[in-house]
């Protein structure tokens, strides 16, 4: 398939551009660079462009004969999202109605969407299903609900078929090294603990250690990006128009900060001290997918477990300590 990929010079977007053009298909990423960088989309088609420019995206689309798209393009950041909401709902939700506007006007009729576990809110029950309540806690988790929802009217009136993934948390790096995490600032635990092995911070904070789990740290279902580009790239296959699909990517297993921490130290052979902090406002304690159902729909389960994502994630912190350098 001809495949448009926004925020395909973004994290999990590259991943996913990297698998599709290995599976086959042929790929444009079109990107505005805001939080992507130019490197991650190697040699693969690239337009630069923001969703909002209507008559780039449209003619993007009509040029490579686009049949489907892959959306990542979003601000991610919860907390950011909580102090400036308003490029939250700007970039990710008119942004992404924009994208569904131009889809329409063109005729394509599939989108595998990147949408979160920050949808869930504070989770009721763990292991989370699919069909567990939506209630975000942040403008960032509603930006992505109101899309979902969007996706859901357009399915039905317009006949568009997509997928809505739900990722636990994203980790690790493409295999061969070329490509992986590199967020400014960074906030994500696995690579600021891997950023101390590195020498280029002090420590971590690790946010709450009283909470109600057996070690009293957060627990977290860490996936490998790889595994979900692959779950995208199967979810796009077996879109057909009309289809919806709400899928959670998780591995079904958590770890803890502790945990994580522990399994950083031995895959650096780095002491990597941390210090102990009051809990980070919105945390819930534990986040762990039911992934049965992406198994189910898909035939698809996570490959990769914490400790390669963190022997990954590694490779690529120290082949690369400046990220992509760009
Ligand atoms: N965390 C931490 N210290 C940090 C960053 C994160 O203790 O400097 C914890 C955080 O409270 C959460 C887990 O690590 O329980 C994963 O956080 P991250 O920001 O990587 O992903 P999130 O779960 O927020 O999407």
């Amino acid at each position: 398939m001809r495949v448009l990929v926004t925020g395909g010079a973004g994290y999990v977007g590259s991943h996913a551009a990297k698998q599709l053009t290995k599976s086959g298909h042929q790929v444009v990423i079109l990107d505005n660079l805001a939080e992507g960088h130019r490197p991650a989309a190697g040699s693969t088609p690239f337009v630069s462009a923001s969703l909002l420019d209507r008559e780039r995206v449209v003619a993007a689309m009509s040029e490579h004969k686009i049949e489907a798209v892959m959306h990542f393009a979003a601000f991610a950041y919860v907390g950011v999202s909580v102090k400036d909401p308003a490029i939250y709902y700007q970039n990710n939700i008119v942004g992404s109605l924009a994208l569904l506007d131009a889809m329409r006007g063109a005729g394509i009729d599939r989108i595998v969407f990147s949408s979160s576990c920050a949808t869930y809110g504070i989770p009721e029950r763990v292991p989370i299903t699919e069909d567990h309540p939506q209630h975000p806690i942040s403008p960032y988790g509603f930006t992505k609900l109101v899309i979902e929802h969007a996706l859901a009217d357009y399915s039905h009136a317009y006949g568009m078929g997509y997928a809505a993934l739900r990722y636990f948390n994203a980790s690790g790096a493409a295999a061969d090294g070329t490509i992986g995490e590199d967020h400014d600032p960074e906030t994500h635990l696995i690579p600021l603990l891997l950023q101390v092995a590195l020498g280029q911070r002090e420590s971590v904070d690790v946010f709450g250690t009283d909470y109600p789990t057996p070690d009293g740290t957060c627990i977290r279902d860490y996936i490998h990006v790889d595994d979900l580009a692959t779950a995208h790239v199967a979810a796009l296959e077996k879109l057909k128009p009309g289809m919806a699909l709400k899928l959670n990517l998780g591995t079904g297993h958590g770890a803890s900060v502790e945990e994580v921490v522990t399994l950083c130290r031995e895959v650096t052979g780095h002491a990597i001290p941390v210090r102990k902090t009051a809990r980070r406002e919105g945390d819930p304690p534990a986040l762990v997918a039911d992934p049965s159902a992406a198994k189910r729909e898909l035939g698809w389960q996570a490959r990769y477990s914490i400790r390669e994502i963190v022997e990954s994630a590694w490779k690529w912190h120290k082949a690369h300590p400046k990220g992509y350098n760009d």
